[in-house]
């Protein structure tokens, strides 16, 4: 049986022990106060480092037979370095693998240590609970950000939160300071920006009550997945698109299925599909410890 354990870092670490894909035992968090949310980002590399090792050996529940251990971060992450990581700014350069792997020896396990990207890890999940590891997904989160997850994995950046969607020259709402991103549109730090005196949640209360700016609104924020979706669509092919996230409430499928019907017109691409689904903790755990699971394998 294969035994793995999968780790997730954003607002906190979650990880659990998975075996055989599946999630064995109760996940460990850290911190477990909601207060201590922003907790991790005043963590410098090194005690995040110990503080995943921690939660991994932990998880592990005394078992020192883990093959693989997976860990997902947001970020841009390039064989086992943190290239660039928005929401976790000290992890920028960071050699997590390397770091994690000497950690975790000294606990006494010899586990093969993945990094991959939180979307990326979305993807597998979602993959394994859905019967499909042995097809092609995608899958868009909308969250602060706008994250892109593909499974199965494969070389390359990935980053279509950052898909340009406009030539608009007022669109510069990306975090990343790119003109026209998916990300400057949709993501909710993006749309505070936008509308400085309306929550997001309002934006789209007022839309539904017809008021002309934020309807007008909330159909470039369809538009504009359409748009991005439609890209994908067009480089990698038909299949499954997920959509998940905190945001994912403020969509409307039917009028993104009609914007997508708009952009795609190539009558063997029009046999995507696209599926709403929750964003559960358990599906990004599970994904990191299978994309591990096959990074070990290659
Ligand atoms: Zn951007």
């Amino acid at each position: 049986m294969a035994k793995a354990i999968g780790v997730i870092v954003s607002e906190r670490i979650s990880a659990g022990l998975v075996v055989d894909h599946k999630l064995v035992g109760a996940m460990q968090r850290f911190p477990d106060d909601h207060d201590e949310i922003d907790g991790l980002v005043e963590l410098h590399t090194e005690g995040l480092v110990q503080k995943i090792c921690e939660e991994v050996v932990e998880a592990a529940l005394g078992g020192k037979d883990i093959e693989a251990v997976g860990v997902a971060l947001p970020g841009l992450v390039k064989e086992g370095v943190v290239e660039e990581s928005p929401n976790l700014p000290q992890l920028k350069g960071a050699r997590m693998k390397d770091m994690l792997t000497a950690q975790l020896r000294s606990h006494g396990m010899e586990a093969a240590v993945t990094i991959v990207n939180d979307a990326d890890a979305m993807a597998a999940g979602l993959a394994s609970a859905h019967g499909k590891l042995d097809c092609m997904i995608r899958v868009w989160t909308l969250g602060a950000g706008i994250g892109y997850g593909r499974y199965p994995f494969a070389p390359g950046v990935w980053e279509g939160g950052h898909s340009v969607v406009t030539l608009d020259e007022k669109e510069r709402y990306c975090g990343c300071g790119g003109r026209g991103h998916l990300e400057g549109i949709m993501g909710h730090r993006a749309m505070r920006l936008r509308f400085l005196d309306m929550e997001p949640e309002e934006v789209f209360e007022a839309a539904k009550k017809g008021d002309p700016r934020c309807l007008e609104f909330k159909r470039l924020w369809h538009n504009a997945l359409a748009a991005a979706t439609a890209t994908s669509v067009h480089m990698s092919g038909p299949s499954k698109i997920y959509l998940t996230g905190v945001n994912i409430h403020f969509l409307d499928l039917p009028m993104l299925k009609n914007y997508m019907r708009e952009l795609v017109k190539m009558s063997p691409l029009q046999s995507y599909s696209l599926e709403v689904v929750e964003d559960l903790p358990e599906t990004r755990v599970i994904g990191a410890a299978i994309s591990a699971e096959q990074a070990a394998a290659r």
